[in-house]
């Protein structure tokens, strides 16, 4: 049981209401402990001295497992996308240690699997596709409540899912049958004849009413066309005070009409007032970076409306039932108007929400840009100077349609240890992460303190991994696999005949075909179960 003592470090630990302060921090079996009551010698000392000590980074929507990038890697080699082995090893070489995969299809579950069992040293968790789920729609359309969370907490079980994703509720399907897109949040599904607010709203309750951790996680209708904040602001408000996660709020949040491309505008604030009203929601804000990127989302109607609109070649799978993910190489540029301002409107998210505690970072890599490029934002959010020179050079209409250019606000470190780590443990429920008290995961990163935060928050001094030294003075050392985090949701057998004998007459897999044995999870090591239906 050897004891290590991290010394004298400034630590910025939010949760636990330290801003800054020297503190030490002891470790033993993987864990923060208590300092010793008597006088001990640890087995080790760090001194930490001068250096800024942060819980590890935890991202709360990325793809980083799944058949879409593989797609993606045959399809455009150029993209660079990283394989699993060298994902985990970037994120973990920037600090981060957790990392959620926001989208796969519960039929492509086990290929998951396998990418996330190939990826080392960070804790990783996905959510399932449900929200154009056929026999989902067919549960919520004949009001069968009961049935459908037994269905949810049997295809979390099945899948060894985290938690449930709605991607473009019942806007997928809908484009599947007719080829058009769907209307607003009261717009008829068609096959199904119920509407994208009836599932948002159903689905987010069946989440709470099982205790998830992790509330409904929200890709609204509408992604990326002008005019689109509308339905996020009645999406937020069919919540009616229930907690929800909205994904990537970046890219919907824009006015203007969606007949005219050009007129795009910011109408961030309009929404942000809305949020900071509605304390059970939050956010990430899927921030995009100039330069190359890859959009991969399970919204195939927007796939295919932009690969319509670049030109570019289209790969897109579906799965029995469920949408699966389409990908397609992007291109931001400053003089663009539209990606000028979703550069802008990314910010004024980050800048104008009240509580840093309910917004999480995130580019949805690598759709926005690469997670690689949080260092930058973070020099963008923590100098006013840095970010003005970038924003003198984006196309000249954005002056007028963001109001970017008015916020002077700097964020502190604490702001940016909310943002990155503390606030992106408390959306996912997970109670040892994100802090640095006891009982919390050693999960650890250590800076040396620079005004240049883009270099500082590259390439942190050391890095550790559940209490191992995975970098130590800038350098890769040690090799520790992380661990997979699923639900265990209880559910009555009973509620699930019809879906079996559902299957069954129409699916091509039998119902227990759907689950992951345990020795398929093999090369996760330990996976961590947790218990859902708590009373919330
Ligand atoms: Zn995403």
């Amino acid at each position: 049981m050897s004891l290590l003592l991290l010394k004298s470090g400034t630590v910025h630990d939010p949760a636990n209401g330290i801003d800054g302060a020297v503190r030490d921090l002891w470790v033993q079996e993987g864990k923060i402990v208590a300092p010793p009551e008597v006088p001990t010698d640890p087995d080790q000392v760090l001194d930490l001295s001068g250096l800024v000590v942060m819980p590890g980074g935890i991202d709360v929507h990325s793809h980083i497992a799944g058949l879409g990038l593989n797609h993606a890697r045959l399809l455009y080699p150029s993209a660079n996308l990283p394989l699993p082995s060298v994902t985990g090893r970037l994120y973990a070489g920037m600090g981060y240690t957790t990392v959620l995969d926001a989208a796969i299809a519960p039929l492509a579950a086990r290929h998951a699997h396998f990418d996330l069992a190939a990826t080392p040293l960070i804790d990783k968790a996905f959510l399932i596709l449900v929200a154009n789920h056929h026999y989902v729609l067919s549960l919520i359309r004949e009001k069968r409540k009961e049935e459908l969370k037994g269905f949810l907490a049997w295809l979390l079980q099945a899948t060894r899912g985290f938690g449930i994703k709605l991607v473009n509720p019942g806007g997928t399907e809908h484009w599947q049958q007719s080829r058009a897109d769907i209307g607003e949040i009261d717009a008829s599904v068609a096959g199904f004849g119920i509407t994208p607010r009836q599932i948002i709203v159903e689905l987010a309750a069946a989440a709470e009413h099982l205790g998830l951790p992790h509330p409904a996680h929200i890709h609204c209708n509408h992604l990326g066309v002008p005019g689109n904040w509308e339905t996020t602001a009645a999406t937020m408000k069919a919540l009616s005070g229930r907690r929800a996660h909205f994904a990537h709020i970046q890219f919907h949040s824009y006015g203007g009409s969606p007949a005219d491309p050009a007129s795009i505008e910011s109408r961030a604030p309009d929404l942000i007032e809305l949020f900071n009203r509605q304390p059970a929601l939050t956010a990430d804000v899927g921030h995009v970076q100039f330069g190359p990127a890859l959009g991969l989302t399970a919204d195939t109607p927007l796939a295919h409306y932009l690969s319509r609109l670049t030109g570019r070649r289209l790969s897109t799978s579906s799965f029995e039932l469920e949408a699966g993910c389409g990908c397609l190489p992007l291109t931001y540029k400053k003089n663009k108007l539209i990606h000028s301002l979703q550069w802008a409107i990314g910010l004024e998210w980050l800048l104008l929400v009240k509580d840093p505690w309910r917004i999480a970072l995130s580019t949805d890599h690598p759709n926005g840009a690469s997670f690689a490029a949080y260092p930058d934002i973070i020099h963008l959010l923590m100098d006013r100077d840095y970010r003005k020179s970038v924003w003198k050079d984006l196309h000249p209409l954005t002056r007028e349609r963001s109001v970017l250019g008015q916020l002077d606000r700097q964020y502190t470190l604490q702001e940016i240890a909310t943002i990155t780590r503390a606030a992106p443990a408390r959306m996912l429920g997970l109670a040892n992460k994100g802090h640095l008290g006891p009982g919390a995961d050693a999960d650890i990163a250590v800076y040396a303190p620079s005004s240049d935060r883009r270099k500082m928050f590259a390439l942190p001094r050391h890095v550790f991994k559940s209490g191992q030294m995975i970098i130590e003075r800038e350098e890769p050392r040690g090799d520790v696999w992380g661990t997979l985090f699923h639900v265990t949701p209880l559910f009555d057998s009973h509620a699930l005949a019809p879906w079996r004998e559902w299957q069954r007459s129409f699916g091509t897999i039998a119902p227990d075909r759907y689950a992951m044995a345990d020795e398929e999870l093999r090369g996760n090591r330990t996976p961590v179960a947790l218990a859902a239906n708590h009373p919330s």
